[in-house]
């Protein structure tokens, strides 16, 4: 599936939409889940246009590199990182993917289930 300039998270990335931002480095930016199924559900993208963990090239692992130094960043800033938090990359249909910009979710303050639904 090629990228879609026009997606919502596209539009995020570009400030055309607003979103609650929570934290944003030259590569990646973090913003709230419009529908959070957790106390804190915070989305963490790169700026790439990269459709899905599949579409990853080798040189991209410093950009994944630098999503999950963004999620220990949060969860310090948030105050969570010693009760705990989830990271989720949900990768195409059977996993729920719906949107189609490479998005790391970060779930925290709650306890969690396990195994995932
Ligand atoms: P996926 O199912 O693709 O892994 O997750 C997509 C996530 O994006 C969902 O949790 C959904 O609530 C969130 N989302 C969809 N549209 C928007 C939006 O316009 N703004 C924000 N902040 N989140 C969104």
């Amino acid at each position: 599936m090629p990228y879609d300039e026009n997606g919502i998270f596209a539009a995020i990335i570009r400030k055309e939409i607003p979103a609650k931002i929570v934290h944003e480095t030259d590569n990646v930016l973090a913003f709230e889940d419009i529908n959070p199924k957790a106390p804190n559900h915070i989305l963490i993208v790169p700026k790439l246009q990269i459709e899905t963990v599949n579409d990853l090239q080798d040189d991209h692992a410093q950009i994944i590199g630098e999503m999950v130094l963004a999620a220990r960043d949060i969860a310090a800033e948030i105050g969570v990182a010693e009760k705990g938090y989830r990271l989720v990359i949900n990768t195409n249909a059977d996993a729920g993917q719906e949107i189609f910009h490479l998005h790391m979710h970060f779930f925290a303050g709650r306890k969690m289930t396990w195994p995932p639904g």
